[in-house]
């Protein structure tokens, strides 16, 4: 080969080269979303209270945990419903006939939801379901590539959440696959510092994940002195309610606690006592909100007041609102009893993604079932799930 013929060569293949280059775009680069999906009713709803990841004796190392048990405590602090998780790995996937068959598997009054806890090498996740499923098939895929456990995930039409995402166990699945992320797990609030970090990372980078609660508590009270075991201190420090996920529900069904969990429209409290936090927008500033968390909307490129309001009988002295924006402090601010909410005001930008979410700090409110877990839970009172800006729903 000569040197003018390879020279030749080397001009074609650089040519060819800086052509492929020039006729690139980034097909990914910020656009508009286009008309989003209205909004649904900011009143045409109820508030339900409940605790999304629980042990029952269908867990193996949990302790005086029958599932009466944890139907009679859930009643008697209030609760509205419960999603059972107990661990699939202890009867090899096969929670349709031990959780599911439990003759105690029924309640009049509080809702109980379909579910386990997806218990695998790379880590924990949650199911929610308003009807059975065949959680068998999700047992069965689960050491496989995240693109066939996607595709079992889909078809079985089901809400799965990230457990614990950043302690032991974390989950170790593509965040693609989720609707949900546990960014409370018991009443030990400290430790769920980098689960939040993870939460704000999903958001930022565009995955709606709504932020729930789980106590993950395994243990019961004992019926007998004789029955304890070295975990019944547990009992006073973490149970059903540490933390509490409260849904704006459609309807009292189990149905419409999922759908809720799903678009957001949820917040947690420390316990089913605590104040309850709720966040609107009001996107044309007419004094009438437009929105509330877990709704997305497209700005208007005017200012949106934003408004914190606490609920509940238990709000009692002063409390702290850190408002985040896009995973970092925006604000601090203050309420406090008298006046049980605050607003601030900002411009989302009108190209890409915005979102806010509050964070409640302030006096305990008592649990008198689970004394201890106050103390756990340190200042934390609640928190909001975001109100979006811009988020594309087809993501
Ligand atoms: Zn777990
Ligand atoms: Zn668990």
């Amino acid at each position: 080969m000569n040197v003018i013929y390879m020279g030749l060569i080397m001009a074609i293949c650089i040519s060819s080269v800086s052509l492929a280059q020039s006729t690139y775009t980034n097909p990914w680069a910020l656009k508009d979303v286009g008309t989003l999906p209205p909004v649904a009713s900011l009143t045409g709803g109820v508030w339900l209270k409940g605790d999304l990841h629980v042990h029952s004796r269908h867990s193996k190392e949990s302790s005086n945990h029958p599932i009466s048990k944890i139907i009679d405590f859930s009643k008697a602090a209030g609760i509205d419903y419960v999603c059972i998780t107990d661990h699939d790995n202890h009867v090899d996937g096969d929670v349709a006939h031990h959780t599911w068959a439990d003759p105690e598997f029924k309640s009049e009054s509080v809702l109980l939801l379909y579910g386990a806890e997806w218990t695998t090498t790379r880590g924990h996740g949650n199911v929610f379901s308003a009807k059975p499923y065949e959680h068998q098939r999700l047992y069965d895929v689960r050491d496989q590539r995240d693109v066939n456990v996607g595709a079992v995930k889909k078809e079985l039409g089901i809400h799965l959440s990230a457990n614990h995402p950043s302690g032991k166990d974390h989950f170790g699945y593509s965040y693609d696959m989720l609707e949900s992320i546990e960014v409370w797990n018991s009443a030990v609030w400290p430790k769920n510092a980098n689960a939040i970090m993870i939460w704000d990372d999903m958001l930022s980078s565009g995955r709606k994940l709504t932020g729930r609660g789980g106590s993950d508590v395994h243990h019961g009270a004992p019926d007998t002195p004789d029955k304890a075991t070295k975990n019944t201190v547990q009992v006073k420090a973490n149970n059903i309610g540490t933390p509490t996920t409260w849904v704006f529900a459609t309807a009292r069904t189990s149905q419409a606690v999922v759908d809720a969990l799903t678009n957001g429209r949820v917040s947690v409290s420390a316990n089913p006592y605590a104040p309850r936090v709720e966040f609107f927008a009001d996107l044309d500033q007419d004094g009438k909100m437009d929105m509330m968390m877990g709704d997305n909307m497209k700005p208007t490129g005017k200012p949106v007041k934003f408004r914190v309001q606490l609920s509940g009988n238990s709000v009692a002295g002063e409390y702290t609102v850190r408002v985040i924006k896009n995973g970092n402090p925006f604000d601090t601010l203050q309420v406090n009893a008298k006046t049980p909410y605050v607003e601030f005001t900002d411009t989302p930008a009108n190209l890409g993604r915005t979102y806010y979410r509050v964070m409640i700090e302030g006096t305990p409110t008592p649990y008198p079932q689970v004394p201890e877990s106050m103390a756990l839970s340190e200042n934390m009172i609640a928190l909001s799930n975001p109100i979006f800006f811009n988020f594309d729903p087809k993501f």
